[in-house]
């Protein structure tokens, strides 16, 4: 039997972690968990509840009293809150240009991060976020940062934006996409930064294929 390992991969916006994290998942018929749906849910239903999204107090009360569930499915992750299903809502634009601001909250983070570690604590887990190496699995077998020049992110984001029918340009995308790293990489609480023992994958020049093969071959070695 194979070792259920726990793989962390880590990244700015767009750098393909979640297209290619559900390939290796997948292939190795491992659980996909998607962190990033958990920090736009909360701001989806804080926004949905006229909440301030700097009412960190607030913010909390609210995560407390909601049920968030992730469930794998052939179309990808669903995401539901609350039994609603808003894995289209929340990757709307106003969504995602507020989803750092609720992400710098040191108390959501903890109430989060609690959640994805009993999700992995059974290993066989690809899990994909900003401080999964460096926070929430820092026992992770394997630890990838993956990240990609801001054009081609800009760029896969807009291709991406354009299957879900969201409505957006290149030169907004790179705006945004710069805003939401430096936001994610100058906040306190666990910054987006490279683990230490993380191996650093640039995608600029990578296939989706490429990548996650790329990974396979490591996780493959980890679990000899
Ligand atoms: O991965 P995605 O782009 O959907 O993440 C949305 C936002 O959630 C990020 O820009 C970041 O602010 C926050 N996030 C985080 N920590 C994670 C995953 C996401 O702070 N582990």
């Amino acid at each position: 039997m194979t070792k259920k390992i726990q793989i962390a991969i880590d990244g700015p916006a767009g750098a393909g972690k979640s297209t290619i994290a559900k390939i290796v998942a997948e292939a190795l018929t491992f659980t996909y968990i998607d962190t990033g749906a958990m920090y736009r849910a909360v701001t989806y239903k804080g926004m949905q509840q006229n909440i301030q999204l700097d009412d960190s107090v607030r913010l909390e009360e609210m995560l407390r009293q909601t049920e968030i569930k992730l469930q794998p499915s052939p179309q990808g992750q669903l995401v539901f809150v609350d039994g609603e299903n808003v894995s289209d809502a929340i990757r709307s634009n106003k969504v995602t240009s507020n989803v750092s601001q609720v992400a710098a909250h040191p108390n959501i983070r903890r109430i989060l991060v609690t959640m994805q570690q009993e999700l992995a604590a059974n290993g066989g887990v690809v899990m994909d976020g900003r401080d999964i190496a460096t926070h929430v699995l820092k026992d992770a077998e394997l630890k990838i940062f993956m990240s990609a020049s801001v054009e081609e992110r800009a760029r896969r984001r807009f291709l991406d934006n354009e299957g879900r029918g969201i409505p957006s340009t290149i030169e907004n995308l790179q705006e945004e996409i710069a805003l939401r790293d430096k936001l994610d990489s100058e906040r306190e609480a666990s910054p987006l930064i490279q683990a230490e023992d993380a191996l650093y994958l640039d995608t600029t020049a990578l296939t989706i294929e490429e990548a996650a093969t790329k990974i396979l071959k490591l996780a493959n070695e980890k679990m000899m």
